[in-house]
This record gives C-alpha cells, sequence and structure tokens, in this order.
C-alpha cells in the first residue's frame, strides 16, 4: 500500500468506533457538512458524479451519473455494492477532502489526495473492491 492509501485507510478507522460502519450521512452531518443531490452535473463536466464545495462545507451527489455507475456496477459481478452504498461511497469520498481541508490530514498533490480518498471512502465502507475500479471512475 502505498502512502496516501495507507494515510486515507488510517483516517477512516478514526471514524470506526469498534471497526464498526459508521453511517456516512450521519457522519457528514456530525462533521458540519452539508449533503445535496442535484439531477445533473454543470454541462463542462458531464460525467462528475459527487463534488465537494468548502464554502460553506457541502457535499454535491449528481444522480443521472450515479444512476448510471449504479446500472454499470450492478451488471458486474465484482462489485457487491447496492444503490445507497453508492451514494455513501461519493459522500464519504467527498468527506475526505473535508477532512484534508480542516487539517484532519495532511495536504498532498492532487493524484495522491484523490488516492487517500478512495482509500479512505473503501476503508469506511469496508468495500471489498477498489473504488477505482468501478465503471468509468472518476479519478
Ligand atoms: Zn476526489
Amino acid at each position: 500500500m502505498c502512502g496516501a492509501a495507507a494515510l486515507g485507510t488510517q483516517l477512516a478507522h478514526r471514524f470506526k468506533s469498534d471497526g464498526a460502519r459508521p453511517e456516512v450521512a450521519a457522519l457528514a452531518a456530525r462533521l458540519g457538512v452539508e449533503i445535496v443531490s442535484r439531477d445533473a452535473p454543470p454541462p463542462a463536466q458531464p460525467r462528475l458524479r459527487s463534488e465537494y464545495q468548502p464554502e460553506p462545507p457541502r457535499i454535491i451527489l449528481y444522480r443521472a451519473p450515479i444512476d448510471s455507475l449504479a446500472e454499470a456496477a450492478s451488471a458486474d459481478p465484482r462489485f457487491e455494492i447496492e444503490r445507497g452504498e453508492l451514494d455513501e461511497l461519493h459522500v464519504a469520498h467527498e468527506l475526505y477532502h473535508h477532512l484534508e481541508r480542516v487539517g484532519h490530514a495532511e495536504r498532498m498533490s492532487l493524484v495522491e489526495t484523490e488516492t487517500a480518498a478512495h482509500a479512505f471512502a473503501r476503508e469506511l465502507l469496508g468495500l471489498t473492491f477498489d473504488p477505482r475500479d468501478l465503471p468509468a471512475a472518476r479519478r
């Protein structure tokens, strides 16, 4: 495991009490991060499934691209993930970006940050696969 992935994994452990998976929406609320859903992503980024906006802290889920991912993932037996978990996966990933911004994680390069965010989400949810392997995953 590379340094960035290890860092994301370690940070996830801090939010799992007794190794139990937290309720991701509740965790976001506790951290003061609002979750909103929109149908379509900005026209310039048609494949964007979620994003984090710092002021005020907010995670935006884009329904249409998440729905097409859900369809593609359900057709592939490697990905054991329910529709609701897919939302949680995106929220968990963006939560890492929030945690980094508020100083829970050291600043890294963009590529390393993405690696850490994926590792954080994977560990928090206890996924059996790497989120980056999902069809057309955003890096
Ligand atoms: Zn990211």
